[in-house]
């Protein structure tokens, strides 16, 4: 009856169910949750604010293809993201930039440092902290030294559990030390928010007179995995089976759970116009959430009376019902526990692993959105 089994209708699941019904094929969405989006998912809060449940998601690309496909399903409030951190009262841009720099050094003397930071890296470029700490000039060595300092080492605590130095340095290489004027968090092309938010635009998007959706519906439920072969309400399903959820949990984690970061969001509702007016602060060296989101501000929102907030408190993910699996942990130990997971998988040559659970990858929205696009055009031929 189904040509292809879906596990997750977040920005993995629905890209892929959409574009193999669009192919032609019968698609079973089956979702765990009682809602559909994965963590893209957003709603109006009591007070009709619209926040994201699951934390701040800010679209962002240089890929047309992904944005001309999600253009399918949206318009756009777009907008350059920007973000400040809290730096003991102080509001520095982040990424660090030579704005930043002008801030904390005073014209003179930052000027100076401009050249030589120029003179030795190139205007316009990006230099990851890991790198620019290896610098062996005195004067980068004390730059690299505040930013470390002052942008990295505790929110890299808070958010890991861990020193920049102990985690992959794709992580903190995401936010590189920016040699230009411009304050934005990203440099991509397109950034901003669906106009309606992400629930509708991902509604929109499997609803298809080929897909069907089942919400809150466990895969375990009504599948089994064997060593070569799937089953799907008790008979062998031979069609393709894209699974985006946590590739431990499929086999109970039999080699030990796989590590991941999770957060708790405390969202707070006030009855003020504007808490801190802007949509991120980055709380660098102090307290023990990460960083504040207001919502108003990330949405574009006009019609909303006071203001909703969110802090972000991570911890480490243990398993428990109703934590959240947000953040693989990438390192050689790791990665190798996961591999264990795969090889379990190497008879079953119909399902396919995608998205930030099943890869075990860090995965922006875009870069999901674009693998799922050619996974699909692997598994329609
Ligand atoms: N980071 C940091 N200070 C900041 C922003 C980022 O130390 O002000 C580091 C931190 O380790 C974080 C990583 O850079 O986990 C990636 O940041 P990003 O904002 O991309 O994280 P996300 O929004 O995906 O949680």
């Amino acid at each position: 009856m189904y040509d292809s089994i879906i596990i997750g209708s977040g920005a993995a699941g629905s890209t892929v169910a959409r574009k193999l019904a669009e192919a032609g094929q019968h698609v079973l969405v089956l979702e765990q949750r009682p809602h559909i989006g994965g963590n893209c998912y957003d709603r109006p809060d009591a007070y009709g604010i619209m926040i994201h449940e699951y934390g701040p998601h800010i679209f962002h690309t240089n890929e047309e293809d992904v944005y001309q496909f999600l253009s399918e399903f949206t318009d756009w409030y777009l907008f350059g993201h920007e973000v400040v951190a809290n730096v003991h009262g102080s509001l520095l841009p982040i990424p660090f930039n030579l704005n930043t720099l002008y801030k904390v050094y005073g014209q003179e003397k930052a000027a100076e440092l401009e050249k030589l930071l120029i003179a030795e890296y190139g205007a316009g470029n990006r230099v990851p902290i890991m790198e620019l700490k290896k610098n062996t000039d005195p004067q980068i060595q004390a730059i690299a030294d505040y930013v470390y300092e002052n942008v990295f080492l505790h929110y890299t605590m808070k958010q890991w559990g861990q020193t920049p130095e102990e985690i992959d340095p794709e992580v903190t290489g995401r936010v590189p030390i920016l040699l230009s004027y411009d304050n934005r968090y990203f440099q991509d092309k397109y950034q901003g928010m669906p106009k309606k938010g992400y629930t509708v635009m991902f509604e929109k998007m499997l609803n298809h007179p080929c897909i069907t959706v089942r919400t809150s519906a466990d895969c375990k439920s009504c599948m089994e995995f064997q060593s070569d072969k799937v089953l799907f309400e008790g008979a062998e399903f031979k069609g393709n089976v894209v699974y985006t959820g946590a590739l431990d949990e499929l086999f109970g984690c039999k080699y030990g759970r796989l590590p991941y970061r999770s957060l708790e969001f405390q969202f707070e509702h006030l009855k003020e116009e504007s808490f801190q007016g802007r949509s991120v602060v980055n709380y660098t060296v102090s307290e023990d959430f990460t960083r504040i989101t207001e919502f108003k501000y990330l949405t574009g929102q006009q019609d909303a009376e006071g203001t909703t907030i969110v802090r972000e408190y991570p911890f480490a993910y243990t398993g428990l019902k109703g934590e959240i699996p947000y953040y693989a942990i990438l390192n050689n130990k790791n990665r190798e526990l996961y591999q264990k997971y795969v090889e379990e998988l190497r008879l079953l040559k119909n399902v396919y692993l995608l998205g930030r659970l099943a890869e075990y990858k860090y995965y922006n929205i875009d870069a999901i959105v674009k693998k799922a696009l050619q996974l699909a055009d692997v598994i329609r031929r």
